[in-house]
């Protein structure tokens, strides 16, 4: 009973009917060879022998999983994209899930599992959360010795004449300690490590200047790895990567620094989607955790590739609500995979709806407001403006919408029927799901609906092309998807987008905004669909390896802090059995 259980209790019991990795493999259909076993539940799949074979089949049904604006809490969306693929399977789907791996950052302090919740997770619990195939830790190490490579450059031309340079034969780069863009790395929340002093000592102690640290999961690596569709692009990504300028303001690559070959080494093995199961034995691959608002805060391009051409449904997931998350699955995603998308889920929970409607606030921590858990049908329509401006994003670009209201057991049948009416009159099928606290069987509705949207003639295509001016795309996005009246550009961003417009190498870069996830605007606290505002651009940054213009309208922290209360205080091990417990 998933509601007497926390969820690593609830995979801890399903964990005793795990499955042999090579079961699940043969699901896929994957070949001798294809396979690279990690232990006995976890495998990498070798992309390129895979690739090589199965990028000729015609791809399976491609289904993203949204939701609307979301609490603080998160409304669901892993789990549904868990759900799904048990659902598909019980009404006798190939159903293949495709979701991040988890940042150590939130697992040890506010976030616990990222492996779905209740009867919908993903298995073996334990070496998902902690590092599982250590992608992310070879991320980290490629991150880190390119800040190697560049500050033992900066201390031996500090340290060296040009003589002495031209005969070690290598040329003075002049890097201007006051304009490094790259930090260090490491996958935790570390707020003392923002900002520090490196290089105190003497000259033999490197080159002292001001550093600091950022999360893993927001290096540039992580990025390209989310993207890449290849290793030859994974390869070039990485050598186009600005680490730093000159005194003379030139750029800085790692190709410069000749290190951009060593760091592909570093990340050979990451390139491999890793497989894992759900509860129910299906296939999901885990690949690539990138951050939401610098990157796609979604799963590989890779991954998805695969899938789509080892299952009949390949089910993947797009960070936050289809304003942010779903608009770069749709622009940015999409674009790198050739994919389409047949159906997109978009995930809503009455306790979500009833905030857009007006209720009180919902903050990690803090018991939830009785007006969440009781029949509230007035704040609920109010709420489902939200709802409909998020169907309205996804049916804006051709794909089939497929509202799932995710059941918690406090929810009552006259909230589900109100939403399901207010889903339908909008043009949108609506299922409501109980993966949550059944399973696969609970969510047999939502795959049915997902079956139907696919089976529906449907004409998925950009929002824009690349060669539309970067000021206009984002001027379509704010007044197109997020429903601003116009954009309103600090002079420094202006000047910087007029700059990058006029270099045509960066003009048809894609591009990732900067915004945040609790509101359709950029004031988190504008529920509902706010109307009558604008969208200001504060800045706008420049990834050239992930191949990214960013213009930021929302805040950008690339270390978060470590809370009072951390979730590592509750993990442990029992020592007897060499099981985790305690990953929320
Ligand atoms: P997202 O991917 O949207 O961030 P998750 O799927 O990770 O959200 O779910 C967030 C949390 O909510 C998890 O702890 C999960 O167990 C819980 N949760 C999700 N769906 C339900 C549900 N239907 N009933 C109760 N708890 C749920
Ligand atoms: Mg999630």
């Amino acid at each position: 009973d998933p509601t007497q259980m926390a969820d690593w209790q609830i995979a801890e019991a399903a964990e005793q009917n795990i499955k042999p990795i090579q079961e699940i493999a043969a699901k896929l259909g994957l070949q001798e060879g294809e396979l690279i076993p990690m232990g006995r539940n976890v495998a990498k799949i070798d992309y390129n022998t895979t690739w090589n074979r199965v990028k000729d089949l015609v791809p399976g049904k491609y289904v993203d999983v949204t939701a609307i604006s979301p609490t603080p809490l998160g409304e669901g969306k892993t789990t549904t994209t868990m759900g799904l693929v048990e659902g598909l399977a019980k009404i006798g789907k190939k159903p293949v899930g495709a979701i991040r791996q988890p940042s150590g950052g939130p697992t040890f302090n506010i976030k616990g599992s990222a492996a779905g919740g209740g009867l919908a997770q993903c298995i073996p619990l334990a070496p998902f959360s902690l590092g599982l195939t250590g992608d992310i830790d070879a991320i980290t190490n490629a991150h880190n010795l390119c800040m190697v490579a560049l500050t033992a450059r900066m201390q031996h031309e500090n340290n060296y004449d040009d003589e002495r340079l031209a005969q070690i034969g290598i040329p003075r780069l002049d890097i201007d300690p006051d304009r490094v863009q790259m930090k260090w790395a490491m996958d935790f929340c570390a707020q003392s490590l923002r900002n520090i002093t490196i290089g105190k000592g003497g000259p033999m102690d490197g080159y002292e200047m001001e550093s600091g640290f950022q999360i893993t999961v927001s290096s540039e690596i992580m990025a390209i790895l989310a993207v890449a569709s290849s290793l030859r692009d994974l390869r070039e990504r990485i050598g186009r990567m600005v680490v730093a300028y000159s005194r003379s303001g030139a750029e800085v690559t790692t190709a410069d620094l000749e290190v951009d070959g060593a760091m592909t080494a570093i990340m050979l093995e990451a390139i491999n989607p890793t497989l894992v199961q759900t509860i129910e034995g299906n296939p999901v691959l885990v690949h690539a955790g990138p951050f939401a608002n610098i990157a796609i805060g979604q799963s590989s391009v890779i991954a998805d590739m695969l899938g789509t051409r080892m299952g009949d449904y390949l089910i993947t997931e797009s960070g936050f609500g289809a304003d942010i998350g779903y608009e770069k699955f749709w622009n940015l995603k999409c674009r790198y995979s050739g994919l389409k998308p047949d159906a997109v889920v978009i995930v809503a929970t009455v306790r979500a709806l009833k905030m857009h409607g007006g209720g009180p606030e919902v903050k990690p921590g803090k018991p939830l407001d009785a007006a969440y858990t009781d029949e509230d049908l007035e704040l609920l329509e109010a709420g489902c403006s939200n709802l409909i401006a998020h169907i309205e994003i996804v049916k804006k670009s051709g794909a089939t919408p497929v509202v799932c209201i995710n059941g918690f057991y406090t929810d009552t049948p006259a909230e589900h029927e109100l939403v399901r009416k207010i889903s339908e009159a909008n043009g949108a099928r609506c299922a409501v799901s109980e993966h949550w606290l059944k399973g696969g069987e609970g969510a047999v509705e939502l795959a049915q609906a997902v079956v139907a949207a696919c089976e529906e003639e449907h004409a998925f295509a950009h929002l824009y092309n690349l060669d539309l001016p970067l000021k206009d795309r984002v001027e379509k996005i704010a007044t197109e998807i997020y429903g601003a009246d116009g954009v309103e550009w600090s002079d420094e961003a202006e000047e910087k987008i007029n700059l990058f417009q006029a270099d045509p190498d960066v003009s048809k870069m894609g591009m990732c905004m900067v915004k945040t996830h609790l509101s359709l605007s950029h004031d988190p606290d504008l529920k509902g669909a706010p109307k009558g505002w604008i969208l200001p651009i504060r800045d706008v940054l420049i990834y050239k390896g992930a191949g990214f213009v960013v213009p930021v309208a929302g805040a950008i922290k690339l270390l978060p802090g470590t809370g009072s209360n951390p979730g590592f205080r509750k993990i442990d091990v029992d020592v007897d059995t060499g099981k985790v417990t305690g990953l929320f």
